[in-house]
């Protein structure tokens, strides 16, 4: 008989689960048994901690999968601490001979697992690492020359080439038997180190509960992934292309969160959408998309610091300020208070509800780097602490594209004007009123003029603009004139 754990961390679902199928299928074959477990490992040499947004998004999704598992006769046991402290002790005591997971690509988890699967071989427990984050291995595509690509477009090109196998089903289930035995019995429960609950785990903010907001707005968990994704393919990606850089329309897909932990594959998506529509301009956009997100973790994988070091050398002198350097600027920003309505509207967005629509997060992400000149890190850590899709690929490789410091980035010279922004995009300023509800009465057309004093003529309780939008940015770009100039006499 045969014993298979399998370990689950941001891989959330059962459709689609390569681990957790050949678990159950090896199980079968040999009358063997499956215990599942999730770990939440923020212990372990420079992981990063989560942020708070993800926290709530995990407590829900985690008790979502505890139940599609308990459906398929799997008890989902819950663990808080190393890794290498926890999943071995567990291992041992149910007499594991199998364990399987899929692969992580950031490179404290990557040194995590190989370190798991050398105590595995060590202990003659078969360890077997899948596919199941990403359409394909941050490895499978190289240049023909270097070991990575720096840009998206040839990536995406040799990345969408490749094929990639139809999602795997949900396995069938096990049965009640199967799940009565597969709960830990409570002589090994009270020696298990830590061996904790959902509860446990203490995710969600009590006091003050600032969750209302992401309630109304997001359902956690595989059901609603694969509902979300079944809606977008079937009836909004034909207005994709029209509508996605518009924020008062919904016309992207609202996946992010839901990929974040693995509640839904990439490979699910893109083979949802291909059976669903005929190829057209909006699929092929939308797909580059998720592309986007390959191309991420494919920079991640291959420089381990981009959360923390800029990507192109010749940023890293660059004078940001620091958040002590410009903290009410930065809380201004923060809060959603600079007095520039489309970067307010997004801020606002974002704290009510952890998300932002793309566009903006690109206007608010350049305000605060070129208008504000404060350090892209400022800005990530924001994000990474509110945002519910915060993970560490996109959000740094984000953060630095449009800093102008990432790879394949947005020049520097490019400054967005979230005045032009807002008027191309938000037009009748209906995102805009929505989340700034000062500026409802105020006309669309003057909401998208600079007004030096602000609009305290028709909406007094709003502030005045933080910084001029002409001056700030003339003030960046003689700023980088000089520290180019630098770093070239210096070379
Ligand atoms: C400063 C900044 C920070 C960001 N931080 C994150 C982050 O932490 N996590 C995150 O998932 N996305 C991040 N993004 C990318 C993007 O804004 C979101 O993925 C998108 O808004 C999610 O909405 P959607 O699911 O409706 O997207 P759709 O337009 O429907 O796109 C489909 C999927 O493609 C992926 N995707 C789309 N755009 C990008 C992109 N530029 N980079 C990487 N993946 C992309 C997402 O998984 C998304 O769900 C960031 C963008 C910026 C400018």
């Amino acid at each position: 008989m045969t014993t298979h754990l399998v370990l689950f961390r941001d891989d959330l679902r059962v459709y689609d689960h390569e681990a957790l199928h050949a678990a159950v299928a090896a199980a079968r074959q040999t009358g063997g048994r499956v215990y599942a477990a999730y770990v939440l490992d923020e212990e372990s040499e420079e992981v990063r901690p989560l942020g708070r947004a993800v926290k709530w998004w995990l407590h829900h999704s985690l008790t979502s999968h505890s139940q599609a598992l308990k459906e398929l006769g799997i008890n989902l046991v819950i663990l808080r601490g190393k890794t290498l402290d926890t999943v071995p002790a567990l291992a041992s005591h149910i007499g594991a001979t199998h364990l399987h997971y899929s692969r992580r690509y950031a490179l404290p988890e990557r040194t995590v697992d190989t370190a798991l699967k050398d105590w595995a071989h060590a202990h003659t427990i078969e360890a077997h690492s899948y596919t199941g984050f990403l359409l394909h291995e941050p490895w499978v595509v190289k240049p023909a020359s270097g070991d990575f690509y720096k840009v998206f477009t040839p990536f995406w090109k040799a990345l969408s080439a490749q094929d990639f196998p139809a999602p795997l089903p949900a396995p069938h289930p096990l049965g009640e038997e199967h799940l009565a035995a597969s709960v830990l019995p409570e002589s090994v429960a009270s020696n298990l180190p830590g061996l904790t609950t959902i509860d446990g785990l203490t995710l969600l903010p009590t006091r003050p509960d600032w969750t209302v907001g992401l309630k109304e707005r997001w359902t956690p968990g595989e059901t609603s992934a694969l509902k979300t994704c079944r809606t977008f393919v079937e009836s909004t990606v034909h207005r994709y292309d029209e509508g996605r850089d518009r924020p008062s329309q919904k016309a992207t897909s609202n996946l992010s969160p839901h990929l974040r932990f693995g509640e839904i594959s990439p490979r699910y998506v893109l083979h949802a959408l291909h059976t669903a529509q005929e190829p057209t301009a909006n699929t092929a956009s939308f797909a580059s998309e998720i592309g986007w997100r390959e191309f991420c973790w494919h920079l991640t994988f291959h420089n381990p610091n981009l959360h923390n070091t800029e990507f192109r050398s010749e940023w890293q002198s660059f004078p940001w300020l620091t958040g002590n350097q410009a903290p009410q600027e930065l809380t201004a920003w923060q809060k959603g208070l600079t007095g520039v309505p489309l970067v307010d509207a997004g801020m606002r967005e974002l704290w009510e509800t952890g998300h932002m629509h793309n566009r903006v997060r690109m206007v608010v992400a350049s305000y605060l780097t070129k208008n504000l000149l404060i350090n892209w890190r400022e800005g990530e850590r924001w994000f990474w602490d509110t945002l519910v899709d915060a993970d560490t690929a996109s959000n740094p490789c984000n953060w630095q594209w449009v800093a102008g410091c990432g790879a394949d980035a947005a020049p520097y010279f490019r400054i967005f004007n979230p005045l032009l922004q807002g008027k191309k995009f938000d037009a009748s300023a209906l995102y805009i009123k929505r989340w700034v509800p000062e500026l409802v009465g105020a006309d669309a057309r003057t909401l998208h003029t600079e007004h030096p004093k602000g609009f305290g003529f028709s909406a007094p309780d709003y502030p005045v603009p933080l910084v001029d939008l002409k001056a700030s940015r003339q003030e960046a770009l003689d700023i980088y004139k000089t520290s180019r100039r630098d770093v070239l006499s210096k070379s």
